[in-house]
């Protein structure tokens, strides 16, 4: 099943990956950060398992993060 990874303690609130995927991720009101909907954490490390559909998509958003937190 693949997965993004996001290591969000790292992030600088840019919104790309928001602006780029909405139906995924949401800026916080709290601290700016991005965050991954639904998403599970493990030690401020969030996971979220993707469709095989959304993979080519995602690896563009990850690319596309200034900070390279967001992994596949
Ligand atoms: S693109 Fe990267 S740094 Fe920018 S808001 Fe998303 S996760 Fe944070």
């Amino acid at each position: 099943m693949p997965k993004i990874i996001h290591y969000r303690n790292k992030c600088i609130g840019c919104s790309i990956c928001f602006e780029m995927q909405p139906a995924l991720w949401r800026m916080s009101k709290k601290d700016g950060k991005a965050t991954l909907v639904q998403s599970i954490s493990k030690k401020d490390v969030y996971q979220l398992v993707i469709r095989e559909e959304d993979v080519e998509f995602s690896m563009e958003v990850a690319k596309a993060c200034p900070v390279k937190i967001i992994r596949l």
